[in-house]
This record gives C-alpha cells, structure tokens and sequence, in this order.
C-alpha cells in the first residue's frame, strides 16, 4: 500500500485537498468539474508539493534534473549506469549508442542517452524553489513543528523494507519549509508520508505562514512556466532532447515548417505530429501545473479550444493526380488543363503547396477510403519552388517533395480534386532501432518484450542490419555506374544529384532514378521507417539482378 508517485497522477484528477472548504454540488453541464479547480493548499497538501520537488530515486531535491522519454525525471547522479546499447546500426549516433535502463516501474524500458535531456525548465524551477524556501528567516521564540515520518509499510502491518526507524525533526518555519528542509537533510523517503505535532499548540500560525511561503514559491516560479513560443503556461509541456520545453501543440506547429529548437536551434529528432504515445508529456511539470495553477490551465485549454474550432481545416489541400513524387526529390509538372491552371494559380497565391496522388488507372481499391477512386490514396506533399508561365496560359511546375500523407476524405473544387489529408510519419528513432535490434536478433535471441512484433512473413533481407542493408543498394549502384547503365545517365543525376550516403535520404533517390514502373514505387509510399524502405531497396536491387540484361 505505498503511495503512488505524484507523477503518476495525471493533471486532470488531482484530489481536493482533504480539508478544503465544501463546494456546493457541480451542476452535470460543466466541463470541468470545479473540485478540479482546487490549487494545493502550502498546509494540507504541504507534503504533496515538496514530493513534487523531490527524486524518485534518491528522495533529494532533483539535482541537475533531467528528463527521459517516458516523460519521468530524477536527478543527473541518479541516472542508471550507460550501457553499450547493441544490434542497433543506424542512426548509431554516439549519443544513441549509449542507453540507460530506465529505473521508472511504468517504463522499464531501454532509453538512449542521446534522448535524455538536461531539464533547462525543471532546473530553473528547482533553483527558485529553493532560493525562496531558504529566503525564510526564523523568527526568535517562534515553536517549531515536530515532522515524523510515517512508514507506509509499518503502518499496514509489514516490516518496514528499509529495515531502520521512521526519522523525525522538530523544524521551524511552518510544513512546507520543514518538509522541505526534512527532505534536503535527506530524511524523508519519496514515498513517506509525514506527520506534523505543532508544538505550539497553535495551528494557525503555520496555516498563514504555509499560504505566504506557497505564494512566494508560486511567484518565483511562474515564469518558468510559461511556453517560449506561446507566451501563455504551458498546455501539455513536452521536453525536447536538448532539454527545452514547449506546448506539444505549439512544438507540432513549428515542426510544420522547421526541424530546429526555437530556443537553442538545436537539430530535433522529432516526428511531426509528435503524439502523445509516442513523446510522452514531461509529467513533473504536467504536475506542478496541475498542482499550483489548475485555473490557469482550464483557462488556456478552453482558449486552445475555441482557436481550433474556428479553423476549418477539413478539405483543404488541393490534390494533382498524375505521378509519383518523394520526399526530397524534384518533380516537374507540365499544367495545361484549365481547371489545373486555376488550381496552381490559387496554390501559388497561398502557400505554394499542394498534394501528389498516383493515378489508379486499373482501379485498385484504396482501403484507407473505403472505395475505388481513379488515384492511390498515399501522396506526396509538394511545396513549388518555381512556375513558369508561358503566354499561351500553360506552366512548367518545378517542385521539391516536403512529406508523406494519406487521403481521408475527397472532394472537387472548381472542377479540380481538393482532399483532408493526415501527414504519414516515419517512427521515432527509439522505434526504428527496436524494429532493428527485433528484426536481426529474432532468429538467435528471443525478445518477449521487443516492441515491435517481427513480420510473420518478413522480407528475406530482415536478417541484414540497417547499414548491411544500404550497403547492399549501394554497392549496386556503383555496379550499374561501373557499366555505364543507361538510366545512370548524367543528365539524371544533374537532376536528382549523386548517389546520397544517408540512409534516410538514398530510397528516395534511389526511387527516382530507377527504370520501374510507379505501382512498384508505391510501395515505398507506405513505409514509416527507413529501415523498411530500405528493404524495399534490397528487394529491387535483387530483382534487377536476376534478370539477364
Ligand atoms: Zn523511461
Ligand atoms: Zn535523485
Ligand atoms: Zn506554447
Ligand atoms: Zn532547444
């Protein structure tokens, strides 16, 4: 019966404080219910804010805190000893080379350090914190509170596990600061409770001094709060790996059009829609917000609110059936349809993007759309780099692919094809290493708990690591190079450029400059990993191979 870690409590159910004033009955209609409202109390709730100062490892304030991907935090000295991490070839950074075991019960899992950050918020917020709680000065002949640790396990009838005695201090300055000065002495385990004896016999006077070190606490640390792309506290603060902190909703809109930290324009890893499963929110700082200023954060909700519903985003993007384009690649349009030519004209008077779908001459069904629609309904997303537009109305479309996406929902505008779609991500690098270890471990090692499952039917290549895998299509490509083969020509490369030596770059090359026909390529449409479209490579590669020229 130990007590669940604050930061297990998501934002929306923090408990009324067990003594706060009764609130009359919540009319059923109100989104939110207003017990909810409630912020901790410096004097009931004294132990639940300082737990949400503390290490769940070391019970210490965090030191140098720093933040995982599971969204937990503990201390820089507390982090698990680094480990080689192994079977992983690609992206195989240094920083990903090296992993923790995660020491959090509700992860467990394998992190590399590359994506365990500095906490820059969680830091600063320590330091204010303690500032404020050591600015007390205590007054002469003021009573001290006896703090005693309560032993959860005692309590229930089990020998304690720590096997030592329950600790107790007699503290001044009120709970708070003796909780907190409890726990800086390193005397109160995370878990524990505590009891409070006021020595004095006079409650009162703790109460005040409780509220006025909380509000003081509270000021200091605000700021902090508050989302550097927004301006307004943080809605759900996830922390990038260089270790700043954003609104998920505000990081997913600079991940619309940029790859960098707008704080230290640091390169990030991130996938774009950056969902919750995926980036887990940074839940101390989802607790301290939860915590101290609940209205604060239904107020912003409610406000995220009204601006999403007041963006119509449904049907939105006009669609160009005729090719297949990649990400990273160049595609040239010839528009000469009328309808086509008032499409453009409106693209490049927005923002110069539109949608390319392949042709589904043969009328394949499309799942994803429930029906058979005269084009395949993953695209490409294509931003126009330059339009030339000849006298006679005709224009020659120069564009460069941007990212993957699948058609929802389709309609005509004007006579052209307008659809919503939902931009296809690729995994985050965490998954593409598990599918790696999971795929070239399988056959020798069993992994009950790989997060990925291994393809029952897997490729013949799956046994081949990431970078074996790129070697084998690129040693091809050098081969075909060697032999002067026709679709090598240099007028190709001038356009698609040379033979790139990233791996998440090459498919898309490769797609491009290689003689097969489009429905092949489509493959490559759906893929969300590297690592899978690079087997795709592999099983070109072979096919090619096997045909006598
Ligand atoms: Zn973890
Ligand atoms: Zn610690
Ligand atoms: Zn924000
Ligand atoms: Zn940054």
């Amino acid at each position: 019966m130990s007590e669940q870690s604050d930061d297990a409590v998501p934002p929306s159910s923090v408990p009324l404080a067990p003594s706060a004033d009764p609130k009359p009955p919540t009319p059923i209609a109100t989104p939110a219910n207003e017990a909810e409202e409630q912020p901790l109390s410096g004097f009931e709730d004294a132990r639940r804010i300082v737990r949400l100062l503390q290490c769940a490892q070391c019970s210490l304030p965090l030191r140098e805190p720093m933040t995982l991907p599971c969204g937990n935090s503990l201390c820089r000295q507390c982090l698990p000893e680094i480990h080689t991490r192994h079977n992983i070839t690609y992206p195989a950074t240094a920083a990903r080379m090296q992993g923790i075991d995660c020491p959090f019960s509700d992860c467990l899992r394998d992190h590399a350090l590359g994506d365990c950050s500095m906490d820059v918020t969680l830091s600063k917020v320590m330091a204010q914190a303690k500032i404020s709680m050591d600015e007390f000065q205590p007054v002469i002949g003021e009573a001290p509170i006896l703090l005693e640790e309560k032993d959860e396990w005692a309590a229930a009838g089990v020998a304690s596990l720590s096997g030592r005695l329950p600790r107790s201090r007699a503290l001044p300055g009120g709970r708070l600061i003796a909780t907190y000065k409890m726990v800086e002495l390193g005397e109160l385990a995370h878990d524990a409770e505590v009891a409070y004896k006021h020595l004095s016999g006079v409650v009162g006077d703790s109460k005040d001094l409780d509220a006025t070190t909380l509000d003081a606490v509270k000021d200091k640390i605000r700021s902090e709060f508050d989302c550097q792309i927004c301006y307004a506290i943080y809605l759900d603060p996830l922390t990038t790996t260089c270790g700043h902190t954003f609104c998920r909703k505000c990081l997913q809109r600079v991940l619309d059009h940029s790859s960098y930290c707008p704080i230290c324009r640091r390169l990030l890893d991130l996938s774009h829609t950056i969902s919750p499963a995926q980036y887990p929110s940074n839940a101390r700082l989802a607790s301290l917000l939860a915590g101290l200023w609940p209205s604060l954060l239904t107020a912003r909700r409610a406000l995220l609110e009204t601006e999403e519903s007041s963006t119509p985003a449904d049907l939105d993007l006009p669609l160009f059936v005729c090719t297949i384009s990649f990400p990273t690649m160049p595609t040239f349009i010839h528009v000469f349809e009328p309808r086509y030519r008032l499409m453009m004209r409106r693209v490049l008077d927005s923002d110069r993007r539109f949608g390319m779908l392949l042709h589904n001459p043969r009328q394949i069904p499309q799942p994803g759309l429930g029906a058979t629609p005269p084009f395949f309904e993953y695209g490409t997303l294509l931003h126009i780099v330059s339009a030339q537009l000849l006298p006679d109305g005709r224009s020659l479309i120069e564009t460069v692919g941007i990212s993957l996406f699948r058609v929802l929902r389709h309609g005509v505008r004007d006579g052209y094809l307008v659809g919503s779609v939902e931009r296809v991500e690729d995994l985050p690098l965490a998954d593409e290493e598990a599918l790696e270890i999971a795929e070239t471990t399988s056959t020798t090692e069993v992994h009950a708990d790989a997060d990925t499952d291994v393809d029952a039917d897997a490729s013949p290549f799956a046994s081949l690591s990431t970078q074996d895998l790129m070697a084998l299509c690129t040693a091809f490509v050098r081969r075909m190079r060697a032999a002067s083969a026709p679709w090598m020509h240099a007028r190709t490369l001038r356009v698609y450029g040379e033979c790139p030596t990233s791996p998440a770059q090459f498919p898309w090359w490769f797609a491009s400059v290689l003689p097969l026909p489009e429905s092949d390529k489509y493959a490559l449409l759906q893929t969300t990993s590297v690592r899978e479209r690079l087997k795709i490579c592999a099983t070109w590669v072979e096919r090619i191979e096997r045909v006598p020229e």
